[in-house]
């Protein structure tokens, strides 16, 4: 952020209201059908009290995964790179990542190996709380948006966590091979015995995050719900942030839309919530993230325009303001949010 002298004022009331007040959720009663949280304006950046803006070390690990080790396809080297990368990252912040490696095949059914990297932080409670982002691409470009951007959030709130006391244990999970079949968490979850899965308090899932015009939260609806407990901190702080129920994810049978890393802990019966920048006003599949005539017919993904270099030069300021976004929510979220709230 620029001119962030004349904003000081405005700055140091927004993180006082962030830090001291104790918002009360409001769960709705039911899953609404079509219910979308009205838009607020874009606040400033969020400044920490040692003067760094949330987003400055996303920023850094968005470059590492991008532009030094760049397309990170299932099962290549480059991905096996990449979760080297994140395995130092956690350790460079104190904590003991363990690297979980599966078998996958892929759509020429060979056999590949592919790895989840896992950090825990343990918190008052022994009950977890998931934070999951895929680390692997297609080949088609860099994977900022798709899914750098959710690993370099994932990191940077590692890291701000590391010495701050949380009310559940957080267990950071990188996954590898979404983009195969979402082989990653579904393995991730068939590894959960009972036992783990009543242990989980919720998944939080970061996808595609700094492309979309419009920055998201889905999830269940009502009593408890993260999602709710979201959306109601992030209007009170003033956040942009628009919703849909998790029902409005589902598929027409009400399974789950098999589409991202939440389908396996869903599956399992475990809540979630989803952060995602994306337009579903333009696309009731909300595929297409920005003005059609940009990007590829409008999509950033899974395009040779998911590149840090594009973004930033179409839509400046976007990818730090979705970065300040998504960072101050996880986290407010992750040392505030109790299902007894
Ligand atoms: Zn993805």
């Amino acid at each position: 952020m620029k001119n962030n002298l004349k904003l000081l004022p405005l700055l140091l009331l927004c993180l006082f209201s962030l830090l001291a007040c104790d918002f009360v959720s409001r769960p709705s009663a039911e899953e609404p059908e079509g219910e979308t949280a009205p838009p607020t304006a874009i606040r400033p950046a969020i400044t920490t009290p040692s003067g760094v803006t949330y987003g400055a070390i996303a920023r850094q690990h968005l470059v590492a995964l991008c532009e030094d080790i760049g397309p990170r396809l299932p099962g290549s080297q480059e991905e096996a790179e990449a979760a080297e990368y994140i395995q130092a990252a956690f350790e460079a912040y104190g904590y003991d990542p363990q690297v979980q490696r599966f078998a996958f095949a892929n759509d020429d059914d060979e056999e590949l190996e592919s790895a989840n990297v896992i950090a825990v932080k343990r918190g008052a409670s022994p009950e977890e709380i998931v934070v999951g982002a895929h680390y692997d691409s297609v080949d088609d470009a860099d994977g900022a948006d798709d899914n750098a951007s959710g690993v370099a959030v994932l990191l940077e709130v590692a890291k701000l966590l590391q010495d701050v006391q949380t009310p559940y244990t957080i267990r950071f999970i990188a996954f590898g091979a979404e983009e195969a079949d979402m082989d990653g968490s579904h393995y991730y979850v068939e590894q959960m015995d009972k036992a783990a899965i009543e242990n989980t308090v919720a998944m939080i899932n970061l996808d595609s995050l700094i492309a979309g015009d419009i920055t998201y939260v889905y999830g269940g609806a009502g009593r408890g719900s993260l999602r709710d407990w979201i959306i109601n901190t992030a209007a009170e702080a003033g956040f942009a942030l628009e919703a849909r129920t998790a029902r409005q994810l589902d598929q027409p049978d009400g399974t789950p839309c098999d589409c991202a890393d939440y389908d396996a802990f869903q599956e399992a019966g475990i809540p979630f919530a989803f952060f995602e920048a994306t337009n579903w006003d333009l696309d009731p599949d909300a595929m297409t993230q920005v003005d059609p005539n940009l990007g590829e017919d409008g999509k950033i993904r899974h395009t040779e325009y998911d590149t840090l270099d594009y973004i930033d030069a179409t839509f400046p300021g976007r990818i730090d303001n979705h970065l300040n976004v998504f960072i101050t929510l996880l986290y407010d979220a992750l040392t505030r949010f109790t299902t007894s709230n």
